[in-house]
């Protein structure tokens, strides 16, 4: 990137967020990390931008802003109307070494996880990947650094940010949560999990006063690598774990009939009207599709109710889903880890405590 230096720290003002969107509709991830954003940027006395990249999108800036953004960089063009690396890459890091953020957020979803590391690279950046935790840290950890570090390898006098990012992941397999901050380079560049965060409620007055601001950015056909020449729908309609207030999940403990396990799951969420989500030993065996799985590696879930049946609470898994608002979990060993975040722990059979459940509700 040409005029652009990314250890100017000083000239790096507000909260970035790039709001990704698919034939016109913002994905939730974009109004969770708006949501997040917001924080940040009163937390750091800056703007929240929202950026927006497509051909025709100017109409959601008022979503963005409803849910928390003061302005919404707009960049229109018809070889934004569909996703590739190449084109939104090329105009992000346009936008970005014009407006200089101080932080830049990304879902961690496909998209922001394909954009986020490319666009860190270009702007000589670091990035935080998967993030599950952010907020500001002032001086804390660069006064820790000033005195221990011995990290300037060719010499370099860097300077250090006072006040930071601080990007919580989990690390070593999820069995720890690593802190991470960016004190030498800007903009500090983290993508979020979705579902982590929570969508703050739409605000009227503040879509209608957002302020839509069209960047200088330059794209062409030569910019671009590939083309988009078809988008092919799935075929099977994939789970709305995210979404969903009510999940029933199931793990290895119905490895003794997987068939009726499966059915008696998804009758309790069909009663609960909720979807039916597993562990990963569960998708692992082949009993349910990938896009089911709930944890580190899978979908992270808070619904109202979380129900586990048959499984044991590992890292991993609670990782995904220990902030539901009401946890219930089923097992036949009353020592299962999963009963640590229960709210409602049942020592039983999931086979013979299921229907028992199903009769409740219906009877309630
Ligand atoms: P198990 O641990 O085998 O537990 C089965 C439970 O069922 C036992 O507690 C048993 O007492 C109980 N049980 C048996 N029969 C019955 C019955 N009839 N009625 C009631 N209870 C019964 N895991 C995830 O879930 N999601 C992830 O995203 C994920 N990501 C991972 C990422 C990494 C890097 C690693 C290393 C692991 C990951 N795992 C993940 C795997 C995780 O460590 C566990 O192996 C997995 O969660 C175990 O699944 P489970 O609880 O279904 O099976």
């Amino acid at each position: 990137m040409t005029n652009f230096d990314s250890t100017a720290i000083a000239e790096f003002k507000n909260v970035w967020v790039f709001c990704e969107q698919r034939e016109g509709k913002l994905s939730s991830t974009a109004l969770e990390l708006i949501s997040e954003g917001r924080k940040l940027a009163d937390d750091l006395g800056g703007k929240l931008c929202g950026v927006l990249l497509g051909e025709k999108v100017e109409a959601l800036a008022a979503e963005l802003g409803g849910h928390g953004a003061d302005e919404v960089l707009v960049c229109e063009h018809p070889l934004l109307k569909d996703y590739t690396t190449d084109a939104y890459a090329k105009v992000l890091c346009d936008v970005v070494a014009g407006g200089r953020p101080e932080v830049l957020l990304l879902g961690a979803t496909n998209i922001g996880r394909d954009l986020g590391p490319r666009c860190a690279a270009r702007l000589h950046t670091g990035l935080c990947a998967d993030c599950t935790h952010l907020d500001v840290d002032v001086a804390k950890y660069v006064s820790y650094l000033r005195e221990n570090s011995t990290l300037d390898v060719d010499g370099t006098e860097w300077d250090m940010a006072d006040r930071n990012l601080k990007m919580t992941r989990p690390a070593f397999g999820g069995h720890l949560m690593a802190s991470i901050i960016c004190p030498r380079f800007r903009p500090c560049m983290a993508t979020v999990r979705p579902g982590v965060m929570k969508k703050a409620p739409y605000d009227l007055a503040k879509a209608q006063a957002v302020k839509v601001v069209k960047p200088a950015f330059s794209l062409s056909e030569a910019d671009l690598h590939t083309r988009v020449t078809e988008t092919v729908k799935a075929a099977k309609k994939l789970v709305d774990l995210i979404g969903a207030d009510y999940v029933v999940s199931v793990g290895r403990g119905i490895a003794k009939d997987v068939e009726g396990g499966v059915k008696l799951a998804q009758a309790l969420a069909d009663e609960l009207g909720g979807v039916v989500g597993g562990s990963r030993a569960a998708i692992d065996s082949g009993w349910l599709s990938a896009d089911h799985q709930v944890g580190q590696t899978g979908k992270t879930v808070h619904p109202k109710v979380y129900v586990a049946l048959g499984i044991s609470g590992a890292i991993q898994h609670k990782a995904g889903m220990q902030d539901s608002e009401c946890i219930v979990a089923v097992n036949t060993n009353a020592g299962a880890p999963i009963f640590e975040v229960a709210d409602y722990g049942i020592t039983g059979d999931l086979f013979q405590v299921v229907p028992e459940l199903i009769e409740a509700i219906r009877a309630a």
